[in-house]
């Protein structure tokens, strides 16, 4: 099955409104026409508003970082499903930097897919295992149970509207990337068989699944020439436009579309 190569810039807490719309105005200037690949841009929650500006009337995404499960209410600091709903299309869940240092659970995971895919918002669902958890020969095991946590009680039409990351903790913001065929057994093997066991072949065949963790123009390459691997989240390199630039263009290239 053809999946169309997903590629998204996560730019985590960098730039100002400011900063970030002058970035996002020279992807859309470079970027905005794609159209054999969904380009996406994470910017923090401050900087939708001067980015949605910066990329309007492009094919370029708009994601926010993170949200909370509740529609609304006494949640000082949180932002809800419905506030992005209608004009950011993406949000990224379960980043291992919120599953780290903000107390995110695969039981909170599970809870802010489900309220995304309510107000129409793709999820961006993050999954993968940590250095010590690498070290035990446990990837296998904690990729499986985040999975299946994440997708718990979804129907598999709304499995199919979302998009997974693969993302190694100790590859991310490391500048060690995993190998292109480490990545892709997990991919295919833990993480889409995963999703073939809850919702059948067909939802797992037609599910995009990308890498990330360490992502580069040299390397990008390596991951998308895998059969299943189908794009990048990346971080660091996509607050360099030259650097984010040239992974879309190669994951482009690589998959041949
Ligand atoms: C990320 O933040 O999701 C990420 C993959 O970061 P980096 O590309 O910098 O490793």
């Amino acid at each position: 099955m053809k999946r169309i190569p997903v590629l998204a810039g996560n730019w985590k807490m960098n730039k100002t409104p400011t900063e970030a719309a002058d970035l996002a105005k020279t992807f859309a200037a470079s970027l905005g026409d794609v159209t054999a690949a969904e380009v996406v841009l994470c910017p923090p929650f401050v900087a939708l508003l001067t980015v949605q500006a910066a990329i309007k009337g492009t094919r370029l995404g708009l994601g926010a970082q993170n949200l909370h499960w509740e529609k609304s209410g006494a949640y000082t600091g949180e932002i809800s499903a419905p506030m992005l709903a209608g004009w950011c299309t993406h949000v990224i869940i379960g980043h291992s930097e919120r599953r780290q240092y903000f107390g995110e659970t695969d039981e909170t995971v599970n809870k802010k897919v489900k309220a995304a895919l309510a107000s129409g918002l793709t999820p961006i669902v993050c999954v993968g295992e940590t250095l010590t958890q690498y070290e035990a020969g446990e990837t296998a095991e904690v990729v499986k149970r985040q999975t299946w946590a994440a997708y718990t009680d979804l129907s598999a039409a709304d499995a199919a509207r979302t998009v997974i990351a693969y993302e190694p903790v100790w590859a991310i913001g490391t500048g060690k990337a995993a190998t292109g065929a480490g990545a892709n057994s997990v991919i295919g093997i833990q993480i889409r068989g995963t999703i073939g066991a809850l919702f059948g072949s067909g939802t797992a065949e037609g599910l995009r699944i990308r890498y990330g963790g360490s992502v580069t123009p040299a390397n990008i390459t390596e991951f998308m020439i895998q059969p299943d691997i189908d794009g990048g989240l990346v971080g660091g390199a996509s607050l360099k436009s030259a650097d984010f630039e040239a992974i879309v263009q190669s994951a482009i290239k690589a998959k041949g579309s």
